[in-house]
C-alpha cells in the first residue's frame, strides 16, 4: 500500500491542472496546491517539525486546514485535528496526550489557544488573523519548497483522532497512512465515485467523514470545497454554484437542509450520489431526502472513526433503516449483549451487540496509550462497538441504538432507534428522540422527546404508535416537546442530556403521560 503523500504526488502528476480545492474566493488547481504544500513542509523543515512529530489542528474547515493535513501527509507529521470549540483546558489535554510538538489554530479558536499553559509552550501557526500565534500560515506558504517529498511509509501514522465518550477523557485514535488509504478507497467503491467527483467539505477535518471526503476526492482528482460552518442556504448556493456531485453528511445536515424554507427553489439536480454516515437516518428523513434528490445512488454507511466501514447499503431509500452488509474490508457479527465473547453470535432476528472484524485493512490497531480502553473494546480479534443491532433473514444489518442506551422496561428490552423510526413517520414529528426514563413501575419508561413542526398532541402521536407495526411494550408511556434534541457537533443525539433533563421544553398542553 502507498502512503497518503505519495497518493497525492500521483494525482497532483495525472491531472496538474485540475481543480482540487474551493475555499470561498480562492481556486487552486493540483499543482497549485502541490506547490503551497510543499512550502509547508519546508517551514515544518526549518521549524524542526519532523516525521513522527504530532501537530495538534484546531481549526474550521478552511483551505489551510486542508493544506495543513496534506502537508503532514507529504512530511510524515502525524496531524492530530480536534474540535475549534476547545475550551483551554481540553486543549492542555490534548496538548499533552498527544505530546503535541506545535498547533495551527485560527481567531474562532485562539482564546481557548490563549488561556492554554500547554500551548503556550509550542510554536504556534496562526491561521487568518489569528492572536497569539508565533508564525503566519501565510509565512509558511512563502519558504523554499521541500524537496524530498514525500517521506512517510504506508505504516507510519498518518493522523490521531480524538473520539470522546460520554465518560473519561477523549481516547486518541492513530490511524495509519495504509488504513486511511485503505477507507479511503473502500469509500470510493463503496460510493461508486468517479474520477472528477466534487463534494461539499462541510463535515469536520476533525473527524472521519470528513478526511474521508477529503482523501477520496484527493483518489480522483476530485474537488473539496471548504465550508468552515453549516449553514443551509449558502450551503445550497454552493452546491449550484460549484456543481456539486456528491454530499456524505450526517442525517441532521440532510434535516436542515430540507428545512430550510429555500430549499425548494435551489438547484441540487448536480447532486447524484447521496450518502450518509455517523447516525441512523429515520425513515421519514430517508423518504424526504429520496423525493428531494432523487440520487442515482444513495448510500447508508455505518462505521466509526477506529474501523471506519462496518456495513454499506447501497439501496437506502429501497430498504430504510437497514445499514446493508458488511463493507469491502470487513466482517461482522451480532453476538449476545454481556459476555463480550465474539463466538455466542445469535440468530438472524435478534437483538445483540455489533462486532467487527480488526484485522481489516481500514482498521486502527489500538487506542493511544488507553490499555483499558483497548480492553473494553477489543476482544481477540474483534471490535466490540457499542452499539446494539440485528440482521433480518436477508443478511442486512439494522442498528438499533447504543448498549448503553438501551430501555429495559418491563423486562423487555426496546431499542430506541426503532420507536424514533415510527414516530418520524408522523406529519407533524419534525425530529424525535427516544429514551428511557426511571420508572418505579416499569423501571425504565420509554419516553420519546418530540420536536413538532405542526401543532399535535401527545393523544395524537400515542394513536399512531397503536396504528404501527410497534410492539405495545415499546410505545412510548410519556411524550415530551422539545425545542430542540440535543446533538453532538457531528450530529448525535445525546440521550444521556434528555435522561438528566438538561433540555428546553416546549410551552405546550400535549407535554403529558399515557396509560399503559
Ligand atoms: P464516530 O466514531 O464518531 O464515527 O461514531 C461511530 C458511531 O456512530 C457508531 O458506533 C454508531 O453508533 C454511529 N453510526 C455511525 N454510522 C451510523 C449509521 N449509518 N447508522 C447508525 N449509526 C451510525
Amino acid at each position: 500500500m502507498w502512503d497518503l503523500g505519495r497518493t497525492m504526488l500521483a494525482s497532483v502528476e495525472r491531472e496538474p491542472d485540475a481543480l482540487a480545492v474551493v475555499d470561498g474566493d480562492l481556486r487552486l488547481t493540483y499543482r497549485q496546491w502541490f506547490e503551497r504544500m510543499a512550502r509547508v513542509v519546508g517551514a515544518f523543515d526549518r521549524f524542526g517539525l519532523r516525521r513522527g512529530d504530532r501537530l495538534l489542528m484546531v481549526l474550521q474547515n478552511r483551505w489551510e486546514m486542508a493544506t495543513l493535513h496534506w502537508a503532514c501527509q507529504l512530511a510524515g507529521v502525524v496531524a492530530s485535528p480536534v474540535n475549534w470549540r476547545v475550551k483551554s483546558e481540553e486543549l492542555d489535554y490534548y496538548v499533552t496526550n498527544a505530546g503535541a510538538a506545535a498547533i495551527a489554530f485560527e481567531p474562532v479558536s485562539e482564546a481557548a489557544v490563549a488561556g492554554s499553559r500547554e500551548a503556550g509552550r509550542l510554536r504556534r501557526i496562526g491561521v487568518g488573523a489569528a492572536a497569539g500565534a508565533t508564525v503566519a500560515f501565510e509565512e509558511l506558504c512563502r519558504e523554499v519548497a521541500a524537496s524530498e517529498l514525500p517521506r512517510a511509509r504506508a505504516e507510519d501514522l498518518s493522523l490521531m483522532f480524538y473520539t470522546s465518550g460520554t465518560t473519561g477523557q477523549p481516547k486518541g485514535v492513530p490511524r495509519t497512512h495504509a488504513a486511511e488509504r485503505a477507507a479511503a478507497l473502500a469509500h470510493v467503491a463503496q460510493n461508486c465515485y468517479r474520477f472528477g467527483e466534487r463534494t461539499l467539505g462541510v463535515m469536520p477535518l476533525y473527524h472521519t467523514m470528513g478526511v474521508r471526503s477529503l482523501l477520496a476526492m484527493a483518489l480522483l482528482n476530485g474537488v473539496f470545497i471548504c465550508v468552515a460552518r453549516f449553514e443551509p442556504a449558502p450551503a445550497l448556493e454552493l452546491i449550484a454554484r460549484e456543481r456539486v456531485t456528491n454530499l456524505y453528511l450526517v442525517p441532521t445536515l440532510y434535516h436542515d437542509l430540507l428545512a430550510y424554507e429555500g430549499f425548494s427553489r435551489a438547484d441540487v439536480s448536480p447532486v447524484r450520489k447521496v450518502g450518509f454516515a455517523g447516525a441512523p437516518m429515520t425513515d421519514a428523513l430517508v423518504q424526504r431526502v429520496a423525493q428531494a434528490f432523487k440520487p442515482e445512488l444513495f448510500v447508508n454507511h455505518y462505521g466509526s472513526t477506529e474501523i471506519y466501514t462496518f456495513t454499506v447499503n447501497q439501496q437506502a431509500a429501497e430498504k430504510p433503516g437497514s445499514a446493508g452488509k458488511a463493507g469491502i474490508n470487513q466482517r461482522v457479527r451480532v453476538v449476545r449483549i454481556g459476555p463480550a465473547d465474539p463466538e455466542a453470535v445469535v440468530a438472524a432476528g435478534q437483538e445483540g451487540e455489533i462486532i467487527a472484524d480488526l484485522s481489516g485493512e481500514e482498521s486502527f490497531a489500538a487506542y493511544w496509550q488507553r490499555p483499558e480502553a483497548d480492553a473494553r473494546a477489543i476482544r481477540g480479534n474483534w471490535y466490540f462497538t457499542g452499539d446494539t443491532g440485528h440482521f433480518d433473514a436477508d443478511g442486512d444489518l439494522f442498528v438499533t441504538g447504543r448498549v448503553d442506551d438501551m430501555i429495559i422496561t418491563g423486562g423487555e428490552n426496546v431499542m430506541p432507534v426503532e420507536v424514533e423510526s415510527v414516530l418520524s413517520l408522523h406529519p407533524a414529528v419534525d425530529e424525535v428522540a427516544v429514551a428511557g426514563l426511571p420508572d418505579e413501575r416499569w423501571g425504565q419508561r420509554v419516553t420519546a422527546f418530540v420536536k413538532p413542526r405542526a401543532p399535535v398532541d401527545a393523544q395524537a402521536l400515542d394513536a399512531h404508535c397503536r396504528n404501527s407495526r410497534l410492539a405495545n411494550f415499546k410505545r412510548p408511556r410519556e411524550y415530551v416537546f422539545v425545542k430542540a434534541v440535543p446533538k453532538s457537533p457531528v450530529g448525535k443525539i445525546l440521550r444521556r442530556l434528555l435522561v438528566s433533563g438538561d433540555y428546553e421544553r416546549l410551552a405546550q398542553p400535549g407535554n403529558r403521560r399515557q396509560s399503559s
